[in-house]
């Protein structure tokens, strides 16, 4: 028999408890003590490698991560049930396969923790509401804030902002408050922030793992499992919770330091500058955001002559303030939010968001860098890639699907917002307060990209003029009636009304030509 398998006969348990493969969180209620009468199913299942084509590292790390659990859990003495992808019972499908498990072992019960995605949600909801036993969703213990918070706090509004939503989390979890005053005097430090990499600190090399992944990258090409990216037969991210805290402790001892200053710089030669890299831990909850964030204000609090505030706020600004904004916003919204599309946007995806050949360096860099490692930092996604797509119009079903199938840490619940929401506005303003877009001058401010361009980044028209250019004055003047009563806004078209005529048809035929061009770029 195989580890952990067992005979029908031998089997106790009447309750059937289902672990999705980003519920890997040991620490969870469930499993304070072993039982006799639970018997745990974790599946690799088809339909969840078929939604959208996923970067192979991504695929190899959830399989991974999910069997490294499966047998940490088997060690702690729990009974537990382990379908791979080429088992030959495994429908591939998620419901098929647990109405097997329950004729088989005459199941009593069965239990769920909470999906984080709609889709699984529905998925298992429906499927409870037609077994004749008894069911139960269990709340997975791992978020800061309810699933209906953000919906309670902002109510009917139309634009929710993070900002106050983050200072009622802090204000709630007393973390860098101090009564009911936030740390320094300040909720905010972006001032003191988000520089340009200078060279002034040494980036230190990212810490990556060398997991052996030969046996399951095999048994994707045996099941014919169609992705994308590449990988080598060792996977450099965490697959287990010893792993995840362990690039923990390596950012806190060596980015941290520089954190907020450099969390919007971008650099060719560098993919991952001081960022955390955690996000696969978080989201499959191998790691908690209590324990990260608690982490990181203890080494503050512990060695303030190296860590300042303003780099320890920003760190816990993403954790404590977006990353539980952004589920709330998920579950206030969904499933309009999945069909938002403001500005109407239809373009397909350009061909070199697969491949990275493009002309555009900025773009190149950073698809590139993607498909290598799985891997692009906020700012690389948000002002690169996104930014390119809302200035060319991009439909934003093809841009999340791309988003969520690239990243290692894609799962609809932050994928989505972050990329209907945040980066397209197709939300039509209820994330951002105007759209996140810029010129060549931005990417030029904070990245060394445009120094080894093709294009000029400072031409706006003209042979080699760089495309950011003419594309973002040309998405400001073909959706002037949606944006001109904004009040953030208004100075740009007074720019934009006060060039010269010349200047601004030279610029619109610019734009259109590299439109009817995109695939050239
Ligand atoms: P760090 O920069 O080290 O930040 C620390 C942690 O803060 C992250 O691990 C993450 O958990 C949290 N965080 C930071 N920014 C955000 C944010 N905007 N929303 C939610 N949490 C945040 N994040 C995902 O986890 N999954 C996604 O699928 C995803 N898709 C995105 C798509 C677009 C278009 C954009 C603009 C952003 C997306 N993000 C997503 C948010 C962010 O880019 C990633 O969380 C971050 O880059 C992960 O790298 P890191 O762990 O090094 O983060
Ligand atoms: Fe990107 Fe334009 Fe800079 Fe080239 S010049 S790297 S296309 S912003």
């Amino acid at each position: 028999m195989r580890e952990g398998e067992f005979l029908l006969s031998d089997l106790k348990a009447d309750t059937l408890r289902l672990i999705l493969g980003d519920q890997l969180n040991g620490r969870h209620s469930w499993f304070r003590a072993p039982d006799e009468h639970v018997l745990y199913v974790m599946m690799e299942l088809r339909q969840e490698t078929v939604y959208v084509r996923h970067h192979i590292q991504k695929v190899l790390a959830f399989f991974a991560a999910m069997r490294a659990f499966a047998h940490e859990l088997r060690q702690d003495g729990h009974r537990l049930h382990y379908v791979t992808l080429d088992d030959a019972s495994n429908s591939g499908h998620l419901t098929e396969n647990l109405l097997q498990l329950i004729r088989r072992w005459r199941i009593k019960r069965f239990e769920y923790l909470l999906p984080d995605e709609f889709r699984l949600d529905q998925q298992l909801r429906r499927f409870c509401e037609s077994l004749p036993i008894e069911t139960s969703a269990v709340d997975t213990e791992h978020f800061l804030s309810s699933r209906e918070s953000v919906q309670e706090y902002f109510g009917g509004k139309q634009h929710y902002r993070m900002e106050s939503f983050y200072r009622t989390m802090r204000r709630r979890t007393a973390v860098l408050m101090q009564g009911d005053q936030p740390m320094g005097g300040r909720w905010n430090f972006d001032i003191e922030n988000r520089h340009r990499y200078d060279g002034a600190a040494p980036v230190p090399a990212p810490l990556c793992f060398e997991n052996d992944v030969s046996h399951l990258r095999e048994l994707l090409e045996q099941e014919k499992i169609s992705t994308m990216g590449e990988t080598g037969d060792r996977l450099i991210w965490p697959i287990n919770r010893q792993q995840s805290l362990a690039l923990l402790d390596y950012f806190i001892d060596v980015s941290l330091p520089y954190f907020g200053t450099f969390q919007d710089a971008m650099k060719q030669d560098q993919w991952s500058l001081f960022h955390s890299r955690l996000s696969f831990s978080l989201n499959t909850k191998m790691l908690h955001p209590m324990e990260v964030i608690d982490r990181a204000t203890a080494a503050w609090a512990q060695h303030q002559e190296t860590i300042t505030l303003p780099q320890v706020e920003g760190f816990v600004r993403q954790i404590l303030g977006w990353r539980e904004y952004m589920r709330g916003v998920y579950w206030a919204r969904m499933p309009e939010l999945a069909r938002m599309n403001f500005f109407e946007h239809r373009r397909p995806l350009p061909h070199y968001y697969w491949d990275g050949r493009t002309k555009m360096n900025c773009l190149k860099r950073v698809i590139e860098q993607s498909l290598h490692k799985a891997y692009a930092h906020h700012i690389q996604r948000l002002m690169v890639t996104g930014n390119f797509a809302l200035l060319a119009g991009i439909d934003p079903d093809a841009l999340d699907a791309w988003y969520l199938g690239i990243y290692i840490d894609a799962i609809e619940w932050v994928e989505i917002t972050n990329t209907r929401g945040m980066s397209q506005f197709a939300d039509g303003g209820l994330i951002a307060s105007k759209p996140y877009v810029s010129s060549a001058n931005y990417i030029h401010k904070m990245s060394d990209y445009c120094q080894n361009c093709h294009y000029d980044r400072n031409a706006k028209f003209g042979e080699r003029a760089c495309p950011f250019n003419s594309l973002y004055w040309h998405f400001y003047d073909r959706h002037r009636p949606k944006l001109a009563k904004n009040p953030r806004i208004g100075m740009l078209y007074r720019t934009w009304d006060r060039m010269a005529d010349s200047a601004r048809q030279a610029i619109r035929q610019q734009a259109e030509q590299y439109l009817q061009d995109i695939e050239r770029l």
